[in-house]
């Protein structure tokens, strides 16, 4: 047995199974069959791993559950991990929002650490490759201060721009 939309929007916390609540949840509350072409309400419509929504007769691929549906259908953003040794960069990066609470911080990363990971932080490219994305805040670092452990201060005024680098490996 499949699970409806219907299904969803409640596990979603929706107790009134009106348009304005699926769109909250961002659910469509009517839609027709990819099949066979019905007209389909939330209750007897079936989202499938195509992405399409399928009535009873015509859903094959449909979700067994609603956790594998809503993973499925509202992927999450891939985790956030932040590569360093200073604290006051992570300080500042929650700061400027490119980190929070939730991201784990590591001095040294294995390809385990970043894969399919957003990385704040310098890596080799090796390791950059496995990574959704490297975010790099370019720090302009006087030459009396390098090598040097920087307070939060430090990090405000030599911080840059914060670029964000897609690295690919060339086949
Ligand atoms: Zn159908």
């Amino acid at each position: 047995m499949f699970v409806t939309i219907y299904d969803i929007a409640q596990y979603l916390g929706v107790t009134e199974h009106n348009g304005e609540e699926y769109a909250r949840v961002r659910l469509p509350m009517l839609g027709g069959c990819n099949g066979c072409g019905a007209t389909l309400a939330c209750y007897n419509m079936y989202p499938t791993y195509s992405g399409y929504v399928k009535c009873l007769d015509c859903v094959v691929s449909g979700f067994a559950s609603v956790e594998e549906a809503i993973e499925h259908m509202f992927p999450t953003k891939p985790k956030t991990v932040v590569v360093t040794r200073h604290k006051a960069l992570v300080e500042y990066l929650k700061e400027i929002g490119l980190a929070d609470d939730t991201c784990q911080v590591i001095e040294h990363a294995t390809p385990k650490d970043v894969k399919g990971k957003v990385v704040v932080g310098v890596l080799p490219l090796r390791l950059a490759a496995l990574a959704v994305e490297v975010i790099e805040v370019p720090m302009d670092i006087p030459a009396e201060l390098r090598g040097v452990e920087l307070n939060i201060e430090q990090v405000r005024e030599f911080a840059g721009q914060p670029v964000t680098y897609k690295v690919e490996v060339k086949l």
